[in-house]
């Protein structure tokens, strides 16, 4: 079993929790009067966090909001959705982060971001945050945390603490061309503490060290060899692949849908994902759920809106199964 089990205590994720503000036109960037649309609950690690409590996985979020009513929006939705927020730091000082994006005809995004010059950026370990740490069962590390001077040592003392205490580590890099850290942390020194690694396109090869012309089973074993034990594939539309160092492969085809808004795919394809295998679901079954929970999150404008619960998961997948 790669990941300890839920009874362990609660998946934690720390980091950004934003208000999200979505462009309702294609195009490229925000250099003229917009319309746009929001604000959305988002932030991946809030995303991947309410996905998990969704789909049944106890969860738990670590992070810090402003006293406004964004964060107001973020905290009500997590704890509806079944989130410990008891880690999450009001702070009365600063904003709750924010994002802008804008999709371009290609499918790709720019985004804004006000990031850790926000709430999310006061983020600072104090007892409420060693309390829920103390108790977590696996910690899944965002990538947008990994260069920051503040809260990359918080993550790595949680990571720390839970490998301690017999939990384990997942980790989605989660590259954006628009979020550059401060901090030098080599992805080689996140690897080694990873058990679970959840990449989607190049991620893979950079986690890996290697340049993207090399044969995905190369980067496979190289990340085997350096004590990761599983490694989720997220192909968009293509579905999604899972490489179990026994020597275990799945594929599981990714369900048609129409997209309206991919943002938080892959954070609704982890959520699932991890919150499956803790609760000791096969790589089958995981794949299958996370999946059904990326293609629901495309199906709705906004990134947290599509996330599911097991019951509405379960509906989907019958349904698209009698459509075959
Ligand atoms: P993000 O942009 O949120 O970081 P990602 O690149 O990490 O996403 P994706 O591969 O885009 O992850 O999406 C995760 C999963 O969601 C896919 O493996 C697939 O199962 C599902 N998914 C994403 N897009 C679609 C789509 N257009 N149709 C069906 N399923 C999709
Ligand atoms: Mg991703």
């Amino acid at each position: 079993m790669t990941l300890a089990p839920d009874s362990l205590g609660p998946t934690i994720c720390i980091g950004e929790i934003l208000a999200e503000i979505v462009v309702t036109s294609i195009g490229e960037g925000f250099d003229q009067p917009l319309p746009m649309i929001g604000p959305f609950p988002s932030g991946a690690p809030a995303i991947f966090i309410d996905q998990c409590a969704r789909m049944g996985g106890s969860a738990a979020i670590v992070g810090a909001v402003g006293k406004d009513d964004f964060g107001r929006m973020n905290l009500t939705r997590l704890q509806d959705d079944g989130v410990d927020i008891s880690g999450v730091i009001v702070s009365p000082d600063y904003p709750t982060g924010t994002a802008f994006v804008r999709y371009r005809p290609d499918g790709d995004r720019d985004f804004v971001f006000n990031l850790w010059t926000s709430a999310a950026g006061q983020l600072r370990w104090n007892d409420k945050v060693d309390d829920v740490v103390s108790r977590g069962g696996h910690l899944h590390i965002m990538g947008t945390a990994i260069g920051n001077g503040t809260v990359w040592p918080i993550v790595a003392r949680a990571a720390h603490i839970i490998k301690q205490r017999g939990g384990s580590v997942s980790l989605d890099p989660n590259l954006r061309k628009e979020l550059n850290g401060d901090a030098d942390v080599k992805i080689m020194d996140v690897i080694k503490m990873t058990d679970l690694l959840l990449p989607s396109g190049d991620e893979l090869y950079h986690a890996a060290g290697l340049s993207s012309d090399v044969n995905e089973k190369t980067a496979v074993a190289k990340l085997f060899a350096s004590g990761v034990s599983e490694i989720a594939i997220k192909r968009g539309e293509n579905g999604s692949s899972c490489y179990v160092s026994d020597g275990t492969i799945t594929h599981a085809s990714a369900f048609g849908v129409t997209e309206v808004d991919p943002t938080g795919a892959g954070d609704c394809f982890g959520g699932a994902y991890v919150a499956a295998r803790r609760l000791g679901l096969t790589t089958d079954e995981a794949l299958t759920y996370a999946n059904a929970a990326g293609a629901l999150n495309v199906t709705q404008q906004g990134p947290m809106e599509g996330a599911a619960t097991r019951e509405q998961l379960d509906g989907f997948i019958a349904a698209k199964r009698s459509d075959q």
